[in-house]
């Protein structure tokens, strides 16, 4: 019966062009089903709500807020905010749910829904696999005349999140920083939180604008130039960019240069030390920096929900993604990428520039690829890939299930081959400690798969 639902939700909520996919009719129905989702008995449920600076964004928001008040929960209204400022208000606000209007990184006639729990956590595939099925059977629950809540008004938490999210860094005041929200969520509370922690601030692309006229929201290497320009040209310690609703952070250093993320992703695990939660698509740098301050690395499949329950599971004490993507759970279960940023300009603040302390880290090469293949083809080629590409190398060390099939050899080299989930290519990323040893895996897992094709 459950495979008979279809499908809404995609590795990061529910997304898509607007009028294709991203429609009122269906933002009315993702607010009826959470606010009965959350209603208990005789309780009063609240909801809280933001958006961030598309063009729909509004639209959107005023179809849940009918949803949501319908199933006879209150709206906690935030306005335009960054994702993680939701996360953290229905956290701090004891609300029952969060609900973020955003398409995070897609281009600007896209939109989307995600969705989030008490903790400040992503809602898990089973949460939203509830969702989906009160949508299909229409089992939403109606709140009678005298049962339907109101909308309140809580934008002034963002007060608070600025004032806790400064108590989770000392930083040293007199930084230079330029800060590229790309005309996103971020735009205005993250140029005002970094001058309130005492640095010099200069901003780019910070008006928020749905047509996003500065630069496309993915803090992309093709994005950021003139961002890295800036740096260089007025001397700064650090540059910083998000993405559309900055749950995202990229760096970049006092040189002009976009921060290797797995490097700083390991930079900043070893800094936290403890247990930490990573992707399995990360570089065995993070490994090698958490073995050296004694720490223990756990591996998870790429997606920042699974991140977070495995931060859960394993009580650990940061959990990131080579995206750029990181959660910080003594703060909120929620990724922050202003969170993020601050915890860079800390580290600065108190070492060496951003390019010395990459510098001082190993350097191994990455290789990631893409093969055309047909979406009927995929399952097929990943069994083949299980059962006989670890046969093609001679020093296999193990081979690790979790998400796709990833290939380690006993020097420390891997390659992982995963189908991708929204695009007709199988992936394959791969990293050695050699130029030529990384060429060698790719060719022999290139070939493998292009021979079953
Ligand atoms: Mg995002």
């Amino acid at each position: 019966m459950d495979q008979m639902i279809p499908k809404l939700f995609g590795t990061s909520g529910i997304r898509g062009k607007v009028w294709e996919s991203i429609t009122t009719e269906l933002a009315l129905r993702v607010g009826r089903a959470v606010s009965t989702y959350v209603k208990r008995e005789n309780s009063e449920c609240k909801i809280v709500l933001g958006y961030d600076t598309r063009t729909s964004s509004q639209m959107i928001e005023n179809a849940i807020t009918a949803g949501i008040l319908q199933g006879g929960c209150y709206v906690l209204r935030l306005g335009m905010v960054p994702t993680p400022v939701v996360g953290y208000a229905t956290m701090k606000l004891k609300a029952d749910a969060g609900i973020m209007i955003t398409a995070s990184h897609n281009p600007p006639e896209y939109n989307g829904i995600k969705l989030w729990n008490p903790s400040g956590m992503a809602y898990t595939q089973a949460q939203e696999k509830a969702i989906e099925k009160i949508i299909f059977e229409e089992d939403f629950h109606k709140a009678s005349w005298d049962n339907i809540r109101k909308i309140e008004d809580v934008s002034s938490v963002i007060y608070d999140y600025i004032n806790d999210l400064l108590d989770q860094v000392n930083i040293e005041p007199g930084l230079k920083v330029v800060i590229d929200s790309g005309n996103g969520a971020a735009s205005l509370v993250s140029p005002l939180i970094l001058r309130k922690a005492g640095c010099e601030v200069i901003t780019l692309n910070c008006q928020p604008d749905g047509f996003f006229p500065g630069r496309m929201p993915e803090p992309s290497l093709e994005n950021l130039s003139e961002l890295m320009k800036i740096v260089k040209a007025t001397k700064a310690d650090l540059g910083i960019a998000h993405d559309g609703d900055a749950d995202r952070m990229v760096a970049i250093d006092e040189e002009g240069n976009m921060a290797d993320f797995d490097k700083l992703l390991a930079l900043i695990s070893s800094k936290i030390g403890g247990k930490i939660v990573t992707t399995v698509d990360a570089s065995l740098c993070v490994d090698e920096c958490m073995e050296k301050v004694g720490g223990e690395v756990i591996r998870t499949k790429v997606g920042d929900v699974h991140v977070a329950e495995a931060i859960v599971e394993n009580q650990a004490s940061f959990g990131g993604e080579p995206s750029g993507t990181w959660l910080h759970p003594d703060f909120c279960m929620c990724p922050d990428g202003i969170l993020s940023a601050l915890k860079v300009v800390e580290l600065v603040s108190n070492q060496d520039p951003l390019s010395k302390l990459l510098d001082n880290l190993p350097n191994y090469p990455t290789i990631r690829e893409k093969i055309n293949c047909d979406d009927t083809q995929k399952d097929q080629i990943m069994e083949d890939v299980r059962e006989k590409l670890p046969q093609q190398f001679d020093d296999v060390l193990d081979v690790n299930l979790i998400d796709g099939i990833r290939i380690s050899m006993k020097d420390g080299s891997w390659v992982l081959i995963r189908p991708s989930g929204t695009e007709s290519y199988i992936r394959i990323t791969l990293e050695s400690r050699t130029i030529e040893e990384a060429e060698n895996i790719k060719k022999t897992s290139r070939e493998f798969i292009e021979g079953l094709l």
